[in-house]
């Protein structure tokens, strides 16, 4: 094999915007297996020790091989076998050692870094060729350097919650519970190569308010961590060892950014009061008690949707009665009579990012209130403690994911056992406790009417409900330019949700990832919309649009958007719209 020249030109790659900002850092790649790549140096004096450390590495998986090889062609006979043979030759190549060795010779770069480094190197050039039978060997390459990080990092493979300096994270995907484990001190952002923008990755990373770009399509394999990385959360655009021109624009970009968040901070303890007067209520989503530190900062009316089920993510047990009373406690108390939505565990697969067996479609399977209706004494667990933090504040409970009557009436008749058992053990609560319902399926929609008459309130959650009306999976990236809130289908859904609420007296309010973007603003109220649930960094910016615009201009805005037939008609309408009253947010 020829050495190869290190590769430096700077590259833009589009992926699909999901949480806003701008990072500017060193990469870390994590791959399908979870293997991290630190760009680690090692101690002059060490250098003979790690080279030692590689080879022991290299033998280990040249064993492993042989081993491969010899089973193969056993059951499979020669030519099968051959594949390790090439393998192993490869693992051999003097060029190839030489390089790695030169790395942690001279650079002192850790064996894990080099082997990541030239590997990735060599794989690239392989996958540029023009013949298909060589480009395929870019996938041995990479094989290889799996084999050789694994053994080398074995026990010392770190956790994301074990990270010591800043970084940008590369991945090719991220559960919702590794998002949820991020330390956003360290993470300045991240970069995956599925998902889509309705995905739970997508939203805990605007929870947690680090920028990120999903969808991204294969990009992993030609880069080996320590580059210099730029994540454009705001355009979906990922920048690859950008040039010194383009890192000052973006710096530009963040400066910009950091004095318009202290503009719009002046903002914090004004209404959300239209210019002709009508009051709208901010409420804020939330993943973690933690967050309710950041809703009051930037003002929220109250807790419009707390997803519980992130209880439940990444916890080592079972969550006990205990750890759910003391959440919710923090929360109520935090929010110092603010009103609290608490939803009902929207547990499934699809959180968990993981597919049971039996489970192929976990969307369409046993998801959410299904859970819970399908395992009582988990759920059971989870209203008692809610109930019983409900004299702490104004508490409301909120059951997820309800297609059938049969599924209220269930969930209802549940709550009024926990009523019952709390009150023959003498336990307080708040026996007036709000219950609502969120609108997210399609068949609700239809049968709203019904609904009506059995809730308190509803809030539309227009996440699932964009999913579940244009068929198009809410997290993947293949179908994401079919996933639109602004479809005429989905603005028909919200007008006939709110319009039916209006009738029957029963307050309404949006708590999908639409409701915190800028360009639906208007729309939203136009529709008659006067309570919102967004992402807590998009408070000051969703209080901002509604300080600067009339309702009866919104009526006209929705009016004209309803009329429209397109996706796409719809969304460049909205966009003018908001650009002539926030022409700051009009990009967005
Ligand atoms: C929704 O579906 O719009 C919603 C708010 O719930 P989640 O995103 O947690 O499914
Ligand atoms: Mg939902």
């Amino acid at each position: 094999m020829a050495a190869v020249a290190a590769e430096v030109a700077m590259r833009t790659l589009q992926g699909i915007a999901v949480s806003p900002g701008v990072a500017i850092g060193e990469a870390l790649i994590v791959d399908n297996e979870g293997f991290r790549i630190p760009r680690r140096f090692v101690m002059r004096d060490a250098v003979d020790d790690e080279l030692q450390r590689l080879n022991v590495a290299i033998e280990a998986v040249a064993d492993q091989i042989s081993r491969n090889r010899d089973t193969v062609t056993a059951q499979l006979g020669n030519q099968c076998g051959a594949i390790f043979s090439a393998h192993l030759q490869m693992l051999r190549d003097p060029s190839l050692l030489s390089d790695i060795e030169g790395l942690i010779r001279t650079k002192h770069y850790s064996p894990e870094y080099a082997v990541s480094q030239t590997l990735r190197r060599f794989a690239k050039v392989f996958q540029g060729l023009d013949n298909v039978y060589l480009a395929e060997r870019a996938h041995d390459i990479v094989d290889i350097e799996r084999s050789l990080l694994g053994k080398l990092l074995g026990e010392r493979r770190e956790e994301f919650s074990h990270l010591t300096s800043p970084v940008v994270i590369l991945a090719h995907n991220l559960t919702p519970t590794e998002t949820a484990s991020l330390d956003r001190n360290l993470v300045l952002g991240f970069v995956t190569e599925i998902g889509g923008a309705g995905g739970h990755t997508a939203i805990v990373a605007k929870g947690l308010e680090i920028p990120a770009v999903v969808g991204m399509g294969r990009f992993l394999t030609d880069l080996s961590g320590g580059e210099l990385v730029i994540v454009d959360g705001n355009h979906g655009q990922v920048i690859l060892q950008p040039d010194e021109e383009t890192i000052a624009s973006y710096r530009h970009q963040v400066e910009e950014h950091h004095s318009l968040v202290a503009q719009l901070g002046q903002l914090r303890e004004l209404p959300a009061e239209t210019t002709d007067g009508t009051r709208i209520t901010l409420l804020a989503n939330i993943e973690f008690p933690r967050e309710a530190e950041s809703c009051l900062e930037r003002g929220a009316d109250g807790i419009g949707l707390y997803r519980t089920e992130f209880l439940y993510l990444g916890a080592k047990t079972e969550p006990t009665e205990a750890d759910h009373y003391d959440a919710y406690a923090e929360v109520i108390r935090q929010m110092q009579g603010r009103p609290v939505v608490i939803r009902t565990l929207d547990l499934g697969a699809d959180k968990l990012g993981q597919l049971p067996q039996d489970e192929q479609n976990p969307f369409l399977g046993l998801r959410s209130i299904r859970l819970s209706l399908r395992n009582l004494p988990l759920f059971r667990v989870q209203l008692r403690a809610i109930l019983r933090a409900s004299i702490l504040g104004p508490v409301r409970i909120m059951f997820p994911l309800i297609s059938t009557l049969a599924d209220l009436r269930q969930a209802k008749m549940v709550l009024a056992d926990a009523f019952e058992d709390l009150d023959e053990a003498g336990v307080a609560f708040d026996h007036d406790v709000e219950v609502g319902m969120m609108v997210e399926v399609p068949a609700a929609v239809t049968m709203l009417d019904k609904f009506l008459k059995e809730v308190d309130f509803i809030s539309i959650g227009t996440n699932d409900l964009i999913q579940y009306a244009l068929a198009v999976d809410r997290g993947n990236s293949q179908v994401a330019d079919r996933y639109q809130a602004s479809d005429p289908a989905i603005l028909r859904l919200l007008d006939q949700s709110l319009t039916a609420a209006r009738s029957a007296g029963v307050p309404a309010s949006v708590c999908g990832q639409m409701s915190g973007e800028p360009r639906f603003t208007m729309l939203l109220l136009g529709l008659g919309l006067h309570t919102l649930s967004v992402p807590p960094s998009a408070i000051p910016e969703i209080k901002r649009i509604c300080r600067s615009i009339s309702i009866p201009k919104c009526e006209d805005v929705a009016r004209r958007a309803m009329a429209m037939e397109s996706a796409r008609e719809i969304d460049t309408y909205l966009r003018e719209e908001l650009r002539r009253v926030a022409p700051e947010f009009g990009m967005n």
